[in-house]
Protein backbone atom coordinates (compact mmCIF):
# COMPACT_ATOMS: atom_id res chain seq x y z
CA UNK A 1 0.00 0.00 0.00
CA UNK A 2 1.76 2.99 -0.81
CA UNK A 3 0.96 6.64 0.76
CA UNK A 4 -0.76 9.79 -0.41
CA UNK A 5 3.11 11.56 0.13
CA UNK A 6 3.90 8.95 -2.79
CA UNK A 7 0.79 9.51 -4.68
CA UNK A 8 1.12 13.33 -4.30
CA UNK A 9 4.64 13.49 -5.56
CA UNK A 10 4.58 11.21 -8.71
CA UNK A 11 1.10 13.02 -9.56
CA UNK A 12 2.66 14.56 -12.72
CA UNK A 13 4.00 11.10 -14.18
CA UNK A 14 0.94 9.13 -12.54
CA UNK A 15 -1.55 11.56 -14.37
CA UNK A 16 0.95 10.96 -17.72
CA UNK A 17 -0.03 7.05 -17.59
CA UNK A 18 -3.38 5.43 -18.69
CA UNK A 19 -5.43 4.29 -15.89
CA UNK A 20 -4.62 0.32 -16.56
CA UNK A 21 -0.65 1.39 -16.43
CA UNK A 22 -0.64 2.52 -13.06
CA UNK A 23 1.30 0.91 -10.72
CA UNK A 24 0.01 -2.02 -8.63
CA UNK A 25 0.99 -0.08 -5.44
CA UNK A 26 -0.78 3.13 -6.58
CA UNK A 27 -3.63 1.62 -7.40
CA UNK A 28 -4.51 -0.13 -4.55
CA UNK A 29 -4.10 2.92 -2.78
CA UNK A 30 -6.43 5.21 -4.86
CA UNK A 31 -9.14 2.55 -4.61
CA UNK A 32 -9.00 3.18 -0.76
CA UNK A 33 -8.03 7.00 -0.98
CA UNK A 34 -10.68 9.15 -2.11
CA UNK A 35 -8.51 12.55 -1.86
CA UNK A 36 -5.77 10.90 -4.04
CA UNK A 37 -8.12 9.25 -6.25
CA UNK A 38 -9.72 13.30 -6.76
CA UNK A 39 -6.20 14.53 -7.21
CA UNK A 40 -5.06 12.07 -9.88
CA UNK A 41 -8.51 12.20 -11.51
CA UNK A 42 -7.62 16.66 -11.64
CA UNK A 43 -4.20 16.19 -12.79
CA UNK A 44 -5.34 13.75 -15.74
CA UNK A 45 -8.01 16.35 -16.54
CA UNK A 46 -5.79 19.67 -16.70
CA UNK A 47 -3.25 17.43 -18.51
CA UNK A 48 -5.99 16.58 -20.83
CA UNK A 49 -7.53 20.01 -21.23
CA UNK A 50 -3.99 21.28 -21.90
CA UNK A 51 -2.73 19.00 -24.23
CA UNK A 52 -6.04 19.29 -26.58
CA UNK A 53 -5.64 23.69 -26.13
CA UNK A 54 -1.89 23.25 -27.39
CA UNK A 55 -0.55 20.37 -27.85
CA UNK A 56 2.47 20.92 -25.36
CA UNK A 57 3.37 18.93 -21.86
CA UNK A 58 2.02 20.73 -18.69
CA UNK A 59 4.62 23.44 -17.41
CA UNK A 60 6.47 22.40 -14.31
CA UNK A 61 4.35 22.67 -10.96
CA UNK A 62 1.20 22.10 -12.31
CA UNK A 63 0.29 19.48 -10.61
CA UNK A 64 1.40 21.28 -7.34
CA UNK A 65 -0.73 23.61 -8.43
CA UNK A 66 -3.69 21.50 -9.04
CA UNK A 67 -3.09 19.91 -5.42
CA UNK A 68 -2.87 22.96 -3.94
CA UNK A 69 -6.65 24.00 -4.95
CA UNK A 70 -7.78 20.72 -3.51
CA UNK A 71 -10.16 21.78 -0.42
CA UNK A 72 -8.42 19.07 1.69
CA UNK A 73 -4.84 21.09 1.41
CA UNK A 74 -6.32 24.73 1.53
CA UNK A 75 -9.04 26.61 1.37
CA UNK A 76 -9.60 27.79 -2.49
CA UNK A 77 -9.70 31.56 -3.47
CA UNK A 78 -13.33 31.61 -3.65
CA UNK A 79 -13.80 30.22 -0.34
CA UNK A 80 -11.56 32.93 0.99
CA UNK A 81 -13.65 35.87 -0.71
CA UNK A 82 -16.74 33.77 0.61
CA UNK A 83 -15.44 34.33 4.29
CA UNK A 84 -14.57 37.90 4.02
CA UNK A 85 -18.11 39.07 2.72
CA UNK A 86 -19.21 37.18 5.30
CA UNK A 87 -16.87 38.96 7.86
CA UNK A 88 -18.27 42.16 6.41
CA UNK A 89 -21.55 41.02 7.87
CA UNK A 90 -20.62 40.46 10.99
CA UNK A 91 -20.73 44.12 13.02
CA UNK A 92 -24.31 44.36 11.35
CA UNK A 93 -25.20 40.75 13.05
CA UNK A 94 -23.09 41.22 16.02
CA UNK A 95 -25.02 45.07 16.76
CA UNK A 96 -28.25 43.12 16.93
CA UNK A 97 -27.37 40.52 19.04
CA UNK A 98 -25.83 43.22 21.38
CA UNK A 99 -29.13 44.85 21.35
CA UNK A 100 -31.31 42.25 21.85
CA UNK A 101 -29.38 40.98 24.67
CA UNK A 102 -29.56 44.39 26.45
CA UNK A 103 -33.36 44.45 26.04
CA UNK A 104 -33.45 41.28 27.39
CA UNK A 105 -31.65 41.43 30.64
CA UNK A 106 -33.59 44.32 31.36
CA UNK A 107 -36.53 42.44 31.69
CA UNK A 108 -35.38 39.07 33.08
CA UNK A 109 -38.49 38.17 34.49
CA UNK A 110 -40.95 39.14 31.46
CA UNK A 111 -39.54 37.82 27.76
CA UNK A 112 -40.24 39.18 25.02
CA UNK A 113 -43.83 40.98 26.60
CA UNK A 114 -40.93 43.59 27.77
CA UNK A 115 -40.11 44.60 24.64
CA UNK A 116 -43.52 46.39 24.03
CA UNK A 117 -45.56 48.05 26.51
CA UNK A 118 -48.31 45.94 28.11
CA UNK A 119 -51.36 48.26 27.82
CA UNK A 120 -51.27 48.86 24.35
CA UNK A 121 -51.58 45.10 23.05
CA UNK A 122 -54.87 43.51 22.78
CA UNK A 123 -56.16 41.12 24.74
CA UNK A 124 -55.40 38.56 21.71
CA UNK A 125 -51.85 40.02 21.85
CA UNK A 126 -51.38 39.61 25.19
CA UNK A 127 -52.40 36.01 25.32
CA UNK A 128 -49.88 35.21 22.71
CA UNK A 129 -47.25 37.07 24.10
CA UNK A 130 -47.63 36.15 27.92
CA UNK A 131 -46.08 32.74 30.08
CA UNK A 132 -48.17 29.81 29.06
CA UNK A 133 -50.70 28.61 30.64
CA UNK A 134 -53.14 31.00 29.27
CA UNK A 135 -55.83 32.03 31.97
CA UNK A 136 -59.47 30.96 30.86
CA UNK A 137 -60.45 34.08 31.01
CA UNK A 138 -58.24 35.30 29.22
CA UNK A 139 -58.75 33.03 26.17
CA UNK A 140 -62.72 33.68 26.78
CA UNK A 141 -61.52 37.37 26.42
CA UNK A 142 -59.84 36.60 23.56
CA UNK A 143 -62.54 35.28 21.77
CA UNK A 144 -64.98 37.65 22.93
CA UNK A 145 -62.81 40.22 21.00
CA UNK A 146 -63.40 38.47 17.52
CA UNK A 147 -59.36 36.92 16.55
CA UNK A 148 -58.26 40.59 17.13
CA UNK A 149 -55.44 40.24 14.29
ZN1 LIG B 1 -4.04 8.98 -0.61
Amino acid sequence: MKSCDEVKKRIGELAALPAVELPAGIHEHLVGCAACTRALAAARLGRGLLAAADGVEPPAGFADRVLGALPDRAPSRAEAELWRLGWGLVPAFAATAVLLLILYQANPTSGPIGLVPAEGLSAGERLVLEASPPEPDAVLAAVMEGGGT
